[in-house]
């Protein structure tokens, strides 16, 4: 049985993309997929090896501009690459889909140009990685004044404080750190970003442990014990700091909706298979019945709607034409109707939903993250009502 969301690509995006999609999907055929259950049994993290090969193919400089030794692609390419990688793993999707949407992006967007010719280059070829230090234990949705601190001391600056929930932080080479560095400033203008090596002195990492979600993907806390870095390192301009993380975040919350489709995706394929496969009563397969087919035909019609919505967001950012409010809308509703419709899918498919080695526990777990990462849905929407609001 075809995947039917290629059936949807096919029609939706351009045929070279199309093209690109499709290696993507051979690799993940061929070096994600037999190995996952392994990982996961073992509880280990994605193998060096495979993040190695995923340089090798260019993943790490998909977005990142040729003159820099990036691929010169798109934000269509990344989610095609988040939907053809999150299909078997989110954590082997999110791995490259943080390092560029998150790590390499905000240099992308803000960076000096000698910043750009000192990291893109590395990047883009898989050498470095840079690391989103937004989230902190205090500090979650309410982001804007984080309680890492950044002062000011002769030529450099100091920082201070904790951050966690920092995606790929095993890997990373680099920590892009979100401080606080006017405290007084009006709102939304305290904050500076900077680029700290994770090998500067006073700067220790941990692995966040515990964590059922997302697996195979590294999730770190990462302490600063008054790191000095100099004046070089801020990224953007002193107190807009802000600024650089929410711009970042439009197209993280893209490749977050590209994820959440990728289960919808594979619990569909999975449960017709199923529900043709699966013989009980009269020798019938399960797939006859009424009741069994509403839940397909609700996970293929949401499959192609979101689908839809999102390739068109993605060509809208690409124009630079999205607002924040569209980039949260699309990420809210895929997450959300692909976490409504994967307990479904299992109750189709039975007992045997139930086995980490049939797949959709992992997806229903995995698709969790999509929900509050990157903007939890419910405070997304403080920002998706302002303009259906009149003040
Ligand atoms: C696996 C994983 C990877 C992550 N990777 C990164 C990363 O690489 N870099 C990074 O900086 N962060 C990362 N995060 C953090 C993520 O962005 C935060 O979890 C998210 O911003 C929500 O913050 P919080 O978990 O502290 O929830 P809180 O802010 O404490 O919110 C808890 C809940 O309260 C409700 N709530 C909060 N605010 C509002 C509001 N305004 N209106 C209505 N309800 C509200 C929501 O239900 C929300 O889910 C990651 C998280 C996970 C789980």
């Amino acid at each position: 049985m075809p995947r039917r969301i290629d059936h949807y690509l096919q029609s939706l995006v351009h045929e070279d993309k199309f093209e690109f999609y499709e290696v993507v999907r051979d690799f993940a055929d061929a070096e994600v997929a037999p190995h996952v259950l392994k990982w996961e049994r073992d509880h280990v993290l994605l193998p060096e090896s495979v993040i190695a090969q995923m340089g090798e193919i260019g993943l790490f400089g998909l977005p990142i501009k040729e003159e820099y030794g990036g691929q010169g692609g798109d934000m269509t390419d990344l989610v095609l690459m988040g939907l053809a990688l999150g299909y078997h793993s989110h954590s082997a999707a999110i791995t490259p889909g943080a390092a560029i949407s998150l790590g390499a992006k905000p240099l992308q967007l803000c960076g000096t140009e000698e910043q750009k010719k000192e990291h893109l280059p590395d990047l883009a070829a898989g050498k470095r990685m840079f690391v989103f230090g937004l989230s902190e234990p205090g500090r979650g949705s309410d982001a804007a004044n984080p309680e890492v601190t950044a002062k000011k001391k002769g030529n450099a600056w100091v920082i201070q404080g904790e951050k966690c929930w920092s995606t790929n932080a095993r890997w990373a080479s680099h920590v892009i750190v979100h401080a606080l560095t006017d405290p007084d400033g009006p709102n939304g203008r305290r904050s500076t970003c900077f680029i700290v090596p994770m090998d500067a002195k006073g700067v220790f990492y941990q692995e966040m442990s515990g964590k059922k979600v997302w697996e195979q993907s590294s999730t770190g806390q990462i302490m600063f014990d008054a790191v000095e870095v100099p004046e070089s390192a801020v990224l953007g301009e002193v107190n807009d700091g802000f600024k650089v993380m929410v711009t970042t975040l439009n197209g993280g919350r893209l490749f977050i909706g590209a994820l959440a489709l990728s289960s919808l995706a594979f619990a569909l394929d999975k449960t017709r298979r199923y529900a043709e496969e699966r013989i009980q009563f009269d020798d019938q397969p399960i797939g006859r019945f009424q009741r069994v087919q509403d839940v397909i035909i609700d996970m293929d019609v949401a499959l192609e709607r979101n689908l839809t919505w999102l390739m068109h967001c993605s060509k809208r950012f690409d124009e630079n034409k999205l607002d924040r409010e569209q980039a949260a809308k699309v990420k809210m509703d895929s997450s959300r109707v692909a976490s409504e419709l994967l307990p479904l899918a299992m109750e189709v498919c039975g007992g045997v939903a139930c086995l980490d080695e049939f797949g959709l526990i992992r997806h229903l777990n995995d698709l969790f993250v999509t929900r509050v990462g990157e903007g939890s849905n419910f405070a997304l929407k403080d920002l998706i009502v302002r303009p259906l609001r009149r003040d």
